[in-house]
């Protein structure tokens, strides 16, 4: 499988570093102390179906835990130049005392990160901390997204754009009852986690051009779009999914998207 990104919610509930500066300083080049660090903590993935209708197993979780452990958090070339500006110091799987949407137990894998309290860093901790920085994309690559019915692998069908297993189950729709959904397992690798400047990049926000846009979408319609590259084609998809989402989380997401960007204008004007 390639790489996927995960949006999540970023809460702003700083933790006491006091307790933890031993294991931050595992990390640290120089020896550093509690004042001097802003701790946070960073959901980073759970056992929940997600808006891709895909959801981590369990052990997958255990698994990413340690595989994110030591990681980067990045402000993205979106923000200004990209820089690492976080690192993950704990890593854990925790079992929460709701269930998810299955009726299974909730287990979220959840990360502590800590940020230097430097005058680089400030307008970072204090968006954090007001809660204007909402969103953290956060990367990693599985080995395979299984289907829930039937354990099979779900491929990308290019005619139907849905992911589907050998056995036709579709990601997405329902069989006697049951969900189909993508059983995220075997991870490779994770990647850093990055602080979201501007989620609907992602997607919405088409902006430019909008009045030869039917003409694209003509165009595209009536192509053979095989020589298109295929990083473009899921470039395409991300944006198809995204508009097809529903306009409460839309609007959500314009919402952030103007407080950023705000946010970014003064951080600019500050150097
Ligand atoms: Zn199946």
């Amino acid at each position: 499988m390639d790489r996927i990104e995960k949006l999540k919610a970023l809460k702003a509930t700083p933790i006491n570093p006091e307790s933890d500066i031993a294991l931050i300083n595992q990390y640290a080049h120089k020896e550093l102390t509690p004042e001097g660090v802003f701790c946070f903590p960073v959901h980073l993935c759970d056992n929940d179906v997600d808006r891709d209708t895909e959801r981590f197993t369990k052990a997958s979780l255990d698994k990413l835990a340690k595989l994110f452990l030591g990681k980067s958090g990045l402000i993205d070339h979106r923000w200004s130049a990209e820089k690492q500006v976080a690192r993950l110091y704990r890593c854990e799987t925790e079992e929460m005392s709701e269930k998810n949407s299955l009726g299974e137990p909730l287990y979220v894998l959840r990360g502590s990160a800590y940020m230097l309290r430097n005058d680089a860093n400030k307008p970072l901790i204090e968006a954090i901390e007001g809660g204007i920085v909402k969103e953290v994309s956060v990367g990693c690559r599985m080995g395979e997204c299984a289907c829930s019915i039937c354990s099979k692998k779900l491929k990308l069908d290019w005619c139907t754009w849905t992911y589907q297993c050998e056995t036709g189950h579709i990601k997405g729709q329902e069989y006697d009852g049951k969900l189909c959904f993508g059983e995220l397992k075997d991870p490779q690798e994770a990647f850093e986690f990055s602080f979201v400047a501007v989620p609907s990049q992602r997607g919405a926000g088409v902006t430019k051009g909008a009045e030869n846009l039917n003409d694209a979408v003509e165009l595209f319609k009536t192509s053979d779009i095989a020589t298109v590259k295929a990083e473009d084609l899921k470039a395409i998809g991300q944006k198809i999914q995204l508009a097809l989402t529903d306009d409460a989380e839309r609007n959500e997401r314009a919402k952030i998207l103007a407080e950023n960007k705000k946010f970014m204008k003064e951080q600019n004007q500050n150097g």
